[in-house]
């Protein structure tokens, strides 16, 4: 039986039921990778890492993560990159991007993953809506990560007009609010909802203009707001979210019922999204692990430590266990008491680069090329 069937489970919080097919699947993808990159087959090896030491969730944590920084140095392929579907980067903040590349059978794997996952979470519709991109619009030279899936999510109903925030015009990028201003106030008037996706920085901009011009909209019931990506190269104009939802209250009538906040890694292209506690539970997709520092041990839950993001699905490149530059706590399922029966995580804030760095350094040989 493929180990991936789980990826079809109606109840994507279903840990236990699917923790055995879990396991063997990341069993399964390693196997892949040690037999089709050699790169990643030498860091397996120098940690004295083998597969067969997988056998429960424990043992998860003996495979060597990756960190995100290491993408963005090194090309890590397990399959033709030429041959490739999606090709796309990460967004690259410091200037420095990842290269990623996914395979049919990986896409068609993610496919059903986020369907699922948005089916699940009630984001599905077939009421046709307008849609607001808080993002770029998709453009021949722009491959980033976060520009494919806003306008990929922005598909799960029927689209009806795509406004964005940021406009390709004559090979660059120019702001597009008003734009969004203008779109707004003719579908407000409209039987059909608005959906925005993308980043919160637009959302506040846009918010704010309302403001400044005095406007206040009504938008047709169903309107929802998908927020992703943080706020990237505006960090010292963030909002708390009280506030941002207090805006898109007053100025859309959207309700805080139809906010929602997600979390992904553009090098570990799982979905998370905030319950209504406002915690980032874990799918069967995938795993996490919180790891010290310095030691790069796991903790237990509730230690602040840097989040390790694991998952079996990706053929293409080595992705099965991440370490990202942000910091997290684990805690327990039962301590958000939303229903959902997976422990979730909390963000802290991002490590430095040189942090990363030197907790990577001693499990691989970090700038160079391996
Ligand atoms: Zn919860």
């Amino acid at each position: 039986m493929n180990s991936l069937t789980f990826f079809w489970n109606k109840d994507i919080y279903a840990k236990n039921k699917t923790s055995k097919l879990f396991i063997r699947a990341m069993k399964e993808n390693i196997a892949f990778h040690r037999l089709h990159c050699p790169k990643y087959k030498k860091i397996l090896d120098m940690q004295g890492f083998n597969e067969s030491l997988l056998h429960n969730e424990a043992s998860l944590a003996l495979i060597p993560p990756l960190p995100t920084l290491y993408f963005k140095r090194n090309r890590l392929f397990s399959l033709p990159y030429k041959k490739l579907r999606i090709k796309a980067t990460s967004s690259g903040t410091g200037g420095i991007k990842s290269k990623l590349g996914f395979d049919d059978k990986s896409f068609y794997y993610g496919m059903q993953m986020v369907c699922r996952f948005f089916s699940y979470h009630k984001l599905i519709s077939l009421k046709p809506s307008h849609c607001i991109i808080l993002g770029f619009e998709p453009s021949a030279k722009n491959s980033v990560a976060a520009t494919k899936t806003a306008y990929g999510a922005s598909f799960f109903s029927p689209v009806l007009s795509h406004t964005y925030a940021l406009k390709y015009k004559d090979n660059s990028y120019i702001i597009n609010i008003d734009g969004i201003i203008k779109a707004l106030k003719s579908c407000s008037k409209s039987l059909f909802p608005i959906r925005f996706m993308g980043f919160p920085s637009y959302m506040y901009f846009l918010l704010e203009k309302l403001v400044q011009y005095k406007i206040k909209l009504k938008l047709p019931k169903g309107s929802k707001v998908m927020l992703g990506g943080g706020w990237k190269q505006f960090g010292d104009m963030e909002v708390s979210k009280d506030r941002l939802n207090y805006l898109i209250k007053d100025r859309l009538g959207i309700d805080r019922e139809n906010v929602y906040e997600f979390f992904s890694v553009a090098e570990h292209p799982v979905p998370y999204i905030k319950c209504k506690n406002e915690h980032f539970h874990i799918p069967i997709y995938s795993r996490v692990i919180i790891r010290d520092i310095n030691t790069l041990k796991p903790l237990p839950y509730g230690k602040v430590g840097i989040l390790n993001l694991l998952t079996p699905y990706v053929r293409s490149m080595p992705l099965s266990s991440v370490l990202t530059d942000d910091l997290a706590v684990l805690h327990p399922a039962k301590s958000c008491g939303c229903g959902i029966a997976t422990d979730y995580f909390e963000l802290k804030g991002r490590a430095g680069v040189s942090q990363i760095k030197t907790c990577a350094a001693h499990a691989i040989d970090f700038g160079e090329k391996v």
